[in-house]
């Protein structure tokens, strides 16, 4: 197997101070049974970096920042006297890598423990043993040179997307996001209707992945730039503003916004029994008037949250973008050079498409 450093560079969060430090000579650890070690290809930024770094949730211990993961396998280590547990090799990565040296793998950065009775239910997002353990969330992640992480967290990168490490850092979050919570709607096709509210990074990936079920999507966004994006990737309505008095009459909305003027807006235009599915939830939380929730009630709708998504669900968004039928908007940036620039420019909105990090 190859060559890898003692040392390594990387980006640690000091939990007590909240400071994100550059580390030149961390040491990486000799690998444990069940262990593989990636060479960081791309990490994505993300918007619930600056909340992790402002101390949401607490955490325990330091860690390495960066929870979307892209990386070459260099090594991995399975002891013959050890067991394997079955749910550990669910995806039978265990064999994979016997031939996977040098491939390209995302991480599926839950970790979750397949043993407890929410992941047995199929909930694996919400597995209360690793809660707060994801990479890069609590644990050590992909702001670094290599990263140690579970055989059984792996999902091997398709033969198109091979060499396009940073797209695929995208897809485990941005495009996870929106496809594991798309899954949660009706089946999809050229008679459900969809309502997008703001049509950002994850609201044009949601569309694409809706056009590529052949669904109907009406986006609406306050941004000009959005809405000309939104018409470029198939929108069959793009709205700057929807009015109340007009119902549209969706089947599903998608609200990327969260706020109490989106969800209101939202209930209007679902049909009876329709779905709301939220995706954003506005920092501000939710108020809903007496009236809202009367219409609410009367049309028997559906409130749908999601979050990340499954393992299984990363396979299917990386074979999607390996068909190229999602082709989600990004800046590629130095993780040793850009990264703090590129929290600032988040805080401040002046990073307008999703940033990845490259070492
Ligand atoms: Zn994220
Ligand atoms: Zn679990």
């Amino acid at each position: 197997m190859a060559q890898v450093p003692k040392f390594q560079k990387a980006y640690v969060l000091d939990h007590k101070t909240l400071k994100l430090n550059l580390i030149e000579d961390l040491p990486i650890p000799e690998l444990q049974h069940g262990q593989a070690l990636l060479k960081i290809k791309a990490a994505g930024l993300c918007h619930s970096d600056l909340n992790i770094i402002g101390g949401l949730p607490p955490f325990q211990e330091d860690f390495i920042l960066g929870h979307e993961i892209c990386g070459e396998l260099v090594q991995f280590r399975i002891d013959k006297d050890k067991e394997i547990k079955e749910n550990d090799n669910k995806f039978k990565q265990y064999e994979e890598v016997l031939n996977s040296i040098g491939k390209l793998y995302t991480v599926y950065n839950v970790s979750p423990c397949r043993d407890c009775s929410v992941c047995k239910q199929g909930n694996e997002v919400s597995c209360p043993v690793n809660h707060l353990k994801h990479y890069g969330i609590g644990r050590d992640g992909g702001y670094c040179e290599y990263a140690i992480v579970e055989i059984k967290d792996l999902v091997l990168v398709p033969k198109e997307l091979q060499d396009k490490p940073e797209i695929c850092a995208i897809a485990t979050d941005a495009i996870l996001t929106p496809y594991h919570g798309i899954k949660k709607l009706k089946k999809i096709d050229e008679n459900h209707k969809i309502l997008l509210i703001g049509v950002g990074g994850l609201g044009l990936n949601a569309l694409q992945i809706i056009k590529s079920f052949n669904g109907y999507a009406i986006c609406c966004d306050v941004k000009e730039s959005q809405r000309t994006r939104a018409k470029e990737f198939g929108a069959d309505e793009v709205y700057e503003k929807l009015d109340e008095t007009n119902s549209y009459q969706v089947d599903s909305v998608i609200d990327f916004v969260g706020n109490d003027e989106t969800v209101k807006l939202a209930l209007s235009h679902l049909k009876p029994s329709g779905k709301l599915l939220l995706v954003g939830i506005s920092s501000k939380g939710l108020k809903l008037e007496p009236r809202t929730i009367t219409r609410m009630v009367w049309k028997e709708l559906d409130i749908q949250t999601t979050c990340i998504g499954t393992q299984q669900d990363q396979f299917e968004v990386l074979q999607l973008v390996g068909q190229g039928k999602v082709v989600p908007k990004f800046e590629v940036f130095s993780l040793f050079e850009d990264l703090h620039s590129c929290l600032e420019d988040m805080k401040t909105g002046k990073l307008f498409d999703r940033a990845v990090l490259v070492p």
